[in-house]
């Protein structure tokens, strides 16, 4: 078994609905996120022979995540989510606001970018996201 990984590091802001406690505020993180690419063969011929998957590609598909997700703030789509964002238009910043069908924690931000790698034909096996140096979460449909 072949694992290709690499990483990239975004900032963002995330606010959980319904959550009481310090991480109710609308906080951010500087986010580490490591993708795994697996194989059980490399390819045989042509410009990937002898790889998993070409580094390059790997990196862009990463580079797309990170613009997705940088300098965002990240709300779910509900009720409580689209009444904060109501409020965030009538100040005069522009708050750039990427709305997710999920409450943006760790675990269901990693399964969303294992997702998105998925769907962009990456043969990915594990996301990992770090909220803080010491805590992240794993994301794998082993
Ligand atoms: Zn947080």
């Amino acid at each position: 078994m072949f694992k290709i990984k690499s990483e990239i590091q975004f900032d963002t802001a995330h606010y959980l609905s319904g959550y009481k406690g310090k991480c109710s505020n609308i906080h951010g993180h500087r986010y580490r996120l490591i993708a795994k690419l697996k194989s059980e063969t490399l390819h045989e011929d042509g410009q990937l022979r002898g790889m998993v998957d070409d580094f390059s590609n790997f990196k862009g598909a990463l580079k797309e995540i990170e613009e997705i997700f940088d300098h965002k703030l990240v709300i779910e789509n509900n009720d409580e989510g689209k009444a904060l964002a109501r409020k965030l238009e009538d100040l005069p910043n522009n708050f750039d606001i990427y709305f997710v069908n999920y409450r943006p924690t760790a675990e269901e931000m990693s399964r969303d970018i294992f997702n998105m790698l998925k769907a962009k034909g990456l043969s990915v096996c594990e996301v990992e996201l770090f909220e803080t140096p010491n805590n992240s979460c794993i994301y794998t449909e082993d």
